[in-house]
């Protein structure tokens, strides 16, 4: 199947991505040929650098005056594409993510995003990719074209360019799309995704007895107040009452701190998989039955709201 690989060299990690797809290419596909290389840039860039870097037999290029990810889509729409049963593979940051998601939708293809491999078959594609922090792998069978992918930057070891300098198939400048652009401009924030639950001294793990959001954002508060890094159970992240990268267990982060104190939490065999290293375990439950008890170091049995207040309020930033 022809793929079509679309690169933001407005991005000053123009290089980073076009080595990460032709290692991605080269090391993670099944049955997948790049034909053609979509790059955004503008008009400061290098064009002969641009074109060394593509791994790609020939490139399209299409200079921005601004890298607005509206005016992207529709230059990738103008092009047609998305009509032919290709595959798209865009960069793994989150101009790709963006642009996977959005086309996919919008030309009412498939998309997915973090992609690990890509094989054709003969009814589609399947993708994999890991879930759950890594500790799952999770197959999907993608059945309507375009296939709409970006890669995911630790899938593959990135390769430098050796080949052919691709030719340019067409260029042009694209008129600003401004009409049905709902961004004025980009600014990064880094999201709490980067969470280093497994090296934090101290742990507080929430689980659902906290009953609501309300109640994990209290429990949050009270780790934060304590100095401890914070962690759920999985019907916590499943219910979107905390994100995911806080998920501790067998399907999450496998954490080692000096004390963890597990509130509201039963101790279901892979949930205790994820903290049974911890130095010194306090269980929190109201319930004197609930499992956890039996394998902490000290059992308290009492309402979280109750114990999380005096420990907060006594022990502040106390580690
Ligand atoms: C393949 C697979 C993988 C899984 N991976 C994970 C994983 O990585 N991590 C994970 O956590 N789970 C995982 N699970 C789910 C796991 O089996 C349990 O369902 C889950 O851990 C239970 O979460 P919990 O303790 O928060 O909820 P519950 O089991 O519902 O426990 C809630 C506890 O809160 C107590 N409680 C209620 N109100 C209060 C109160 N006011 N004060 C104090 N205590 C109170 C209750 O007595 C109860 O014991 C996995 C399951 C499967 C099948």
């Amino acid at each position: 199947m022809k793929a079509i690989l679309v690169l933001n060299a407005c991005a000053n990690d123009y290089r980073i991505q076009s080595q990460f797809l032709a290692g991605f290419l080269q090391q993670r596909t099944k049955g997948v040929e790049a034909d053609t290389a979509v790059v955004f840039h503008t008009q400061e860039a290098d064009r002969a650098e641009l074109l060394s870097s593509v791994p790609a037999k020939e490139a399209i290029l299409i200079c921005l005056t601004k890298a607005r990810t509206e005016t992207m889509l529709n230059q990738l729409e103008k092009l047609g594409f998305e009509q032919t049963d290709r595959v798209y593979l865009f960069a793994g940051n989150c101009f790709g993510s963006e642009l996977a998601v959005r086309m996919g939708q919008r030309c009412g293809g498939t998309f997915l995003t973090g992609v690990d491999t890509v094989q054709c078959t003969k009814e589609g594609i399947t993708v994999t990719k890991s879930v759950y922090s890594g500790h799952m792998e999770a197959e999907f069978a993608l059945k309507r074209a375009p296939y709409c992918l970006s890669v995911s930057r630790s899938s593959a070891e990135p390769v430098m360019q050796k080949g052919p300098t691709a030719e340019i198939l067409e260029e042009w400048t694209a008129r600003e799309d401004t009409e049905n652009d709902f961004s004025e401009d980009y600014t990064l924030i880094p999201g709490n995704e980067e969470k280093n639950l497994e090296t934090a001294p101290f742990l507080l793990a929430a689980g659902s007895g906290a009953k609501n959001k309300e109640g994990i954002e209290a429990m949050a508060q009270a780790a934060e107040k304590m100095g401890a890094e914070f962690g759920v159970s999985r019907p916590v992240a499943m219910s979107a009452w905390a994100p995911m990268s806080c998920l501790i267990g067998v399907s999450g982060a496998m954490i080692k701190p000096e004390i963890c104190i597990a509130a509201g939490v039963s101790g279901a065999p892979a949930f205790y998989a994820g903290i049974e290293k911890s130095g010194f375990i306090v269980s929190v439950n109201s319930d004197p039955r609930a499992p956890i008890h039996r394998k902490s170091d000290i059992a308290i049995v009492d309402d979280w709201h109750t114990v999380l207040k005096h420990l907060s309020d006594q022990f502040p930033k106390s580690l």
